[in-house]
């Protein structure tokens, strides 16, 4: 078990391809991991780096006392899986999974031992014989976890493990994974470009954008405290209201709506500044009587979302969204009134 530290990581392709940008990272030992953020933002890249798979361009990758940014895969006592599982087609799943003790030159006994009892704790026991194409999804999944925990490495590195999975096995597989992590308290790096799954399985989250980190901390802080525009419409099951705004006498007048100044953002702004109004649908109250400080509009849409459901409004042509809960749902085309929760709601200033 370890911590990570990643001081100015740097990694240039071949076309100038700036993959990671003078990244700054500390992961502490034991803890559980997200790298979220688009595709081709440099999670691959950053994992690939760590793993020694590519070599990094400027920069230090630290695990544990140990430099390790020259030093060879095989020394860096890391565990990966990768995407697409990378699993060997023509050996045994026991052979798959003992893989890494062999390149260790660990005897054929021990090895075949030490791939029994991973393979057991994952549940793997009747499959050791087959090959990987005889294997379910879920099943080819487990094995390259399994693969990745054989040699008992102090660092896991997993590149999106779940992303081929159909939906509901990828739930299951979740809740398998965050416990196995729990239980092995192994520092682990988990590679997702999916939100919903950062926030539900990571001790902290880093959100990536084209090569750099927008946001560190826990999926509370992400979640509640974006602290950019970026972060906050990419993180959410239901996109974040961002409204063109702007500050005049000491409120903010957003989508012709003049509403209180959250409270953090006093003394921050001046009058006449042009602001991002940020709240998210889920601290809107929604009402179906004229309330003060509302936004009010006609209900364009409802969409439901099983035990709740999100009313968008369009207030003045801006579009603005509330969830809603059970039975209190209106109809499309009635007027209706959201009053943002002035503690909840965030302004920015990064455009
Ligand atoms: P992600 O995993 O977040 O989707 P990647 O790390 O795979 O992102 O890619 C980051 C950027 O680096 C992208 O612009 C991608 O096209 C580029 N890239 C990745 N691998 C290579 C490579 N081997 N050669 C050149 N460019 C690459
Ligand atoms: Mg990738």
């Amino acid at each position: 078990m370890a911590v990570i530290t990643l001081r100015g990581l740097t990694k240039v392709y071949p076309g100038d391809v700036r993959a990671l940008d003078a990244l700054d990272l500390e992961i502490a030992d034991g803890e559980f991991f997200a790298l979220l953020g688009p595709s081709g933002c440099g999670k691959t890249t950053l994992l690939r780096t760590v793993a020694g798979l590519e070599t990094a361009t400027a920069g230090s990758v630290r695990i544990g006392e140990t430099d390790v940014t020259r030093l060879a895969p095989g020394r860096r006592d890391v565990g990966m899986v990768f995407q697409d599982y990378a699993l060997f087609p023509h050996m045994s799943v026991t052979d798959n999974i003992a893989y890494p003790l062999r390149i260790k030159k660990t005897g054929k006994e021990e090895r075949h031992a030490a791939a029994a009892e991973v393979a057991a704790a994952l549940g793997l026991d009747g499959l050791l014989a087959r090959r990987p194409g005889e294997l379910s999804g879920g099943q080819q999944q487990r094995v390259a976890l399994a693969r990745a925990m054989a040699a008992r490495p102090r660092v896991f590195l997993l590149d999106e493990p779940l992303s081929n999975l159909d939906a509901r096995l990828r739930l299951e597989a979740r809740t398998f994974l965050k416990k196995l992590q729990r239980e092995l308290g192994v520092t682990t790096v988990f590679v997702t470009h999916d939100q919903a799954e950062a926030l539900a399985m990571a001790d902290r989250i880093a959100v990536m954008e084209a090569g750099r980190i927008r946001q560190i901390g826990t999926p509370a802080e992400v979640f509640r405290r974006p602290a950019n525009v970026f972060v906050a419409s990419f993180i959410g099951s239901t996109p974040m209201n961002l409204i063109d705004a702007r500050v005049r006498g000491g409120q903010v007048e957003a989508a012709g709506t003049p509403l209180p100044l959250p409270a953090e953002a006093r003394g921050l702004v001046t009058d006449g500044q042009a602001v991002v109004y940020g709240v998210r649908p889920d601290y809107l109250d929604y009402s179906a009587s004229p309330v003060d400080d509302a936004f009010s509009g006609r209900v364009a849409v409802v969409e439901n979302l099983g035990s709740s459901s999100l009313v968008t409004l369009d207030v003045e042509g801006v579009l603005v969204h509330a969830l809603v809960g059970e039975g209190g749902e209106p109809e499309p085309d009635e007027r209706g009134w959201a009053v943002p929760r002035t503690e909840r709601a965030l302004l920015y200033s990064d455009g």
